[in-house]
């Protein structure tokens, strides 16, 4: 089993100046294949799934999951994993994309806030309010005016949520250009997956090192102790669904969430019932 703390090793710590180029991102701890990482991954998953049954049930706090990363980096994948094991009742997934003309008449955090996750529930976002200070700075689609002062209100916003018992985990999923093209030639060769491709996936590579300040300005200044940033090693897509879910299951774990107390005398309710019942059966 793993020694290592990942909720620690790939958290950005409040105001640390983050260099994406020092991150590896075929970082794999000590697994030597998937293989060899599935008692472990399956450890994990199988917790997520008691621990979010545990909020659902409990129905007094609410986990907000922020997933950022480039395109291929595995926002879609990761959800599937974590999904996969949860009850659809207590879950959400809203995918952000270019803003429409009704949102674009509001303030930015007007979209991403009716999404956020109520009481119990677990609530994530594939792309989120952090594209507003990623793909708008990167391309000017507002002025610098404008989207320099969003570092701060992302801040009060998440501060906002998580005085309301919301618990923030926010993870970008960190690929390298040579990974990203693998993928995409992958999505080529595999016809059930063009529906995937945009031309748009290509000529964004052209902004490669924009995204990387955006990201690098994104994960510094808005990584608090409320709503932390990780930065997971994602070439190995296995890697990456344990990293997130082991990251997951420690905070939920740490939150010593409790079921509800019956509302009724269980004892009292067995002898009313079940014993009565029994009784009959033996009758019969
Ligand atoms: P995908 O995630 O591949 O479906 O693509 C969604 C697209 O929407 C991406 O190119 C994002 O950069 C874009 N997008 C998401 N949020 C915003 C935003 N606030 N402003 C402009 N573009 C956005
Ligand atoms: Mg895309």
């Amino acid at each position: 089993m793993s020694s290592l703390n990942y909720s620690k090793l790939f958290r950005v710590k409040p105001g640390e100046k983050v260099n994406l180029d020092k991150v590896d991102a075929g970082f794999k701890d000590k697994h030597e294949s998937h293989e060899h990482a599935m008692p472990e991954i399956d450890k994990y998953v199988q917790k997520l799934r008691d621990l979010q049954y545990l909020m659902y049930a409990e129905d007094k706090r609410s986990l907000l999951i922020c997933l950022q990363g480039r395109d291929a980096a595995g926002k879609d994948g990761i959800i599937n994993h974590i999904l996969a094991v949860m009850n659809p009742q207590g879950c959400t997934v809203t995918g952000f994309k270019v803003p429409t003309k009704e949102e674009l008449a509001h303030d930015f955090l007007w979209r991403y806030h009716k999404a956020t996750p109520g009481r119990g529930q677990v609530a994530i976002f594939n792309r989120s309010h952090y594209e507003d200070v990623l793909v708008v700075r990167v391309h000017n689609l507002v002025p610098r005016t404008i989207w320099s002062k969003r570092y701060a209100r992302i801040n009060e916003f998440e501060k906002l949520l998580s005085e309301n018992g919301t618990y923030i985990l926010k993870f970008y999923l960190h690929i390298d250009a040579e990974e990203e093209l693998k993928r995409f030639k992958q999505r080529i060769d595999d016809p059930s997956r063009h529906w995937k491709i945009s031309e748009a996936d290509y000529t964004e590579r052209a902004y490669w090192d924009d995204y990387t300040t955006a990201y690098e300005k994104a994960l510094s200044k808005c990584s608090t102790h409320y709503a932390p940033w990780f930065i997971i090693p994602s070439n190995h897509k296995w890697f990456r669904n344990l990293a997130i879910s082991k990251i997951i299951v420690e905070k939920l774990e740490s939150l010593h969430m409790k079921f509800p107390p019956s509302t009724v005398d269980i004892n009292e309710i067995k002898q009313k019932y079940h014993s009565i019942i029994e009784q009959e059966k033996k009758r019969k």
